[in-house]
């Protein structure tokens, strides 16, 4: 089933629409799947995603997030800059959308508790964000969006700030997440390698204007690195 169907989408930005980010783009999303949008910068992989979320309003056609009757929230996204609050703890700022749900204090504490553990922040689960690496920051901020149980994850440039260690690591870890609960994802990078290793599918994108060059499934098993 499709969980997220752009249709005809065209994205113009600043006076007289002068900036054609995305024109004529067409995409289904299908429930499970791992597509990562890969495209060299400006060729508007940001705006497609923001759309996603909700965040940008196409200036022509639509973009349908469907839902699984769940009741779950549609849509989590992790920013490159992690975005994740530095007056909160770590705890709270993983629980910080369960709160805003309004799950109950105890089903809010259990779920938060198993996300600390899946992405080995337990230890720190008091820290404030500031004595942390950017890969915990960036462990916080996944595991802030997958708390809430969103439908189809969003992530752009997760990993882009990180040392190429690290980003082997959590590439891993993400790969890992997925294949245990098989979640929608759609992943922006401009990394072809990185959107090779990770995707199950690939969408490669030209720049002036934002449009959809392929559409490559990535056969099994993955390249590993
Ligand atoms: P990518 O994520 O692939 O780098 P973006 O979606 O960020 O691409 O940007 C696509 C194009 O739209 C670029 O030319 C960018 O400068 C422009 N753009 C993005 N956001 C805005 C904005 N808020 N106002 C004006 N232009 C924008
Ligand atoms: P990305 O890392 O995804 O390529 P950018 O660094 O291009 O993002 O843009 C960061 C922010 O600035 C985004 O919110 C984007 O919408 C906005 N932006 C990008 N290009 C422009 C622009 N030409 N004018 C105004 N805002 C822009």
């Amino acid at each position: 089933a499709a969980a997220i169907e752009v249709r005809g989408v065209a994205k113009r930005y600043g006076t007289r629409d002068a900036v054609i980010a995305l024109d004529g783009v067409d995409l289904t999303v299908r429930q499970g799947e791992f597509v990562c949008l890969v495209g060299p910068s400006g060729c508007g992989k940001s705006t497609l995603l923001r759309m996603m979320a909700g965040l940008h309003r196409p200036s022509e056609g639509e973009v349908l997030v469907h839902h699984d009757g769940t009741g779950r929230t549609p849509t989590a996204m992790v920013f490159q800059d992690y975005g994740i609050f530095p007056w909160k703890s770590v705890r709270a700022n993983v629980r910080f959308g369960l709160d805003v749900a309004g799950v109950p204090r105890a089903e809010a504490t259990r779920t938060v508790d198993s996300w600390l553990t899946r992405l080995g922040l337990a230890d720190f689960a008091d820290a404030y964000p500031a004595t942390l690496s950017g890969g915990m920051r960036q462990r916080v901020s996944i595991a802030r969006a997958l708390a809430v149980e969103p439908e189809v994850l969003l992530l752009d440039e997760p990993f882009a700030a990180l040392d190429a260690q690290l980003r082997t690591v959590l590439q891993e870890e993400l790969l890992a997440l997925w294949q245990a609960d098989r979640r929608t994802v759609v992943f922006v990078t401009h990394s072809l390698e990185e959107a090779i290793l990770l995707g199950d599918r690939v969408v490669v994108m030209s720049a002036r204007p934002g449009r959809i060059l392929a559409d490559l499934p990535v056969p099994l098993p993955r390249p590993r690195s």
